[in-house]
């Protein structure tokens, strides 16, 4: 079970919503057709354009943490869904491999992390190899 209080987990909330919010303003900014044409049009063609991009997405995004916004958006909002999703439950804030509590300055920097540091790290190391 979660070993955070109904206070601190309020905050996750908010903050988690709030990160929601962002991920998903940007989803429709990025697949915004207008957008799109009229940034086509005013540059004559589409050269930079997607480095142009990446820096609007930055600009937005002045959050703490780094989930690779624009290369997967939908994804990203899928790992904040489930984070949601836990708090509700109550295991939010729990290693989901080795059941021991993420501390919460990981939480704070990664909000929808649902690995210790440890363990993501032996997941990627896993994920990495050939
Ligand atoms: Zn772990």
């Amino acid at each position: 079970m979660s070993k955070y209080s109904p206070k601190e987990l309020e905050e996750f909330k908010i903050r988690l919503q709030e990160i929601r919010r962002v991920l998903a303003g940007d989803l429709q900014n990025i697949e915004g057709d207008s957008l799109n044409k009229s940034q086509r049009d005013a540059s004559g063609d589409l050269s930079g354009y997607s480095f142009h991009m990446a820096d609007a997405a930055t600009d937005n995004f002045d959050l703490e943490f780094n989930i690779g916004l624009a290369s997967n958006g939908q994804q990203s909002l899928n790992h904040i869904d489930d984070a949601l999703r836990r708090i509700d439950e109550g295991t939010y804030g729990v290693c989901e491999d080795c059941s021991k509590p993420i501390p919460k300055k990981r939480l704070m920097a990664v909000p929808h992390a649902r690995l210790c540091i440890k363990c993501q790290e032996h997941e990627e190391n896993q994920k990495n190899r050939p």
